[in-house]
């Protein structure tokens, strides 16, 4: 079995006059992050992810802020191409594990929707993603609440070695062990 692990981080400052937008759900706050996109912190840790297990670069040579394409863009787009050129360099999804960081708001009662929406986004079963929430401790820019932060985790598996397992996933996914 061939493995590629893939690792993302992203840090958005919090500002007045913007939503907030994470993992593509938009949540009730009274500042939103700052960014060319839609600036989904969360998302675009997840497209370094990818990215980087596939051996295919960063979010910022597939997509640059520069770009006038990009402005105000919605970063689920970001993660379908990503995926999709992951998925057609040959790769498969075992797993996405993801950690963010945040003082306010609490997403205790977002995390769920936030994992049905990756789910949903990456076409994977939902016992494949998994959603954490840290405060930064008071301390530091998160803590202070000057910005949000993410880290996302990503196994890619070679396709067709899920077959050779004996696993039976949906498309572009491995099947959750039973
Ligand atoms: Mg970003």
């Amino acid at each position: 079995m061939e493995y590629r692990v893939g690792l993302g981080h992203d840090t958005h400052r919090l500002v007045s006059g913007r939503r907030l937008l994470l993992g593509g759900v938009e949540i009730p706050f009274d500042r939103g992050l700052e960014g060319h996109s839609d600036a989904d912190v969360l998302l675009h840790a997840l497209t370094d992810a990818l990215l980087g297990a596939a051996g295919l670069g960063d979010i910022g040579d597939a997509f640059p802020d520069t770009d006038p394409r990009w402005h105000g863009a919605d970063s689920r787009r970001f993660v379908e191409a990503a995926w999709q050129r992951v998925k057609n360099a040959g790769w498969q999804l075992v797993n996405v594990d993801a950690v963010v960081f945040a003082e306010q708001p609490r997403l205790g009662p977002w995390k769920e929707r936030i994992r049905q929406n990756i789910s949903d986004l990456l076409n994977i079963p939902i016992a494949n993603v998994n959603i954490k929430a840290k405060t930064g401790e008071k301390v530091g820019h998160i803590g202070r609440g000057e910005a949000l932060a993410a880290q996302v985790i990503v196994l890619l598996v070679r396709a067709g070695d899920r077959a050779a397992a004996g696993g039976t996933g949906s498309f572009g996914a491995v099947a959750p062990a039973d």
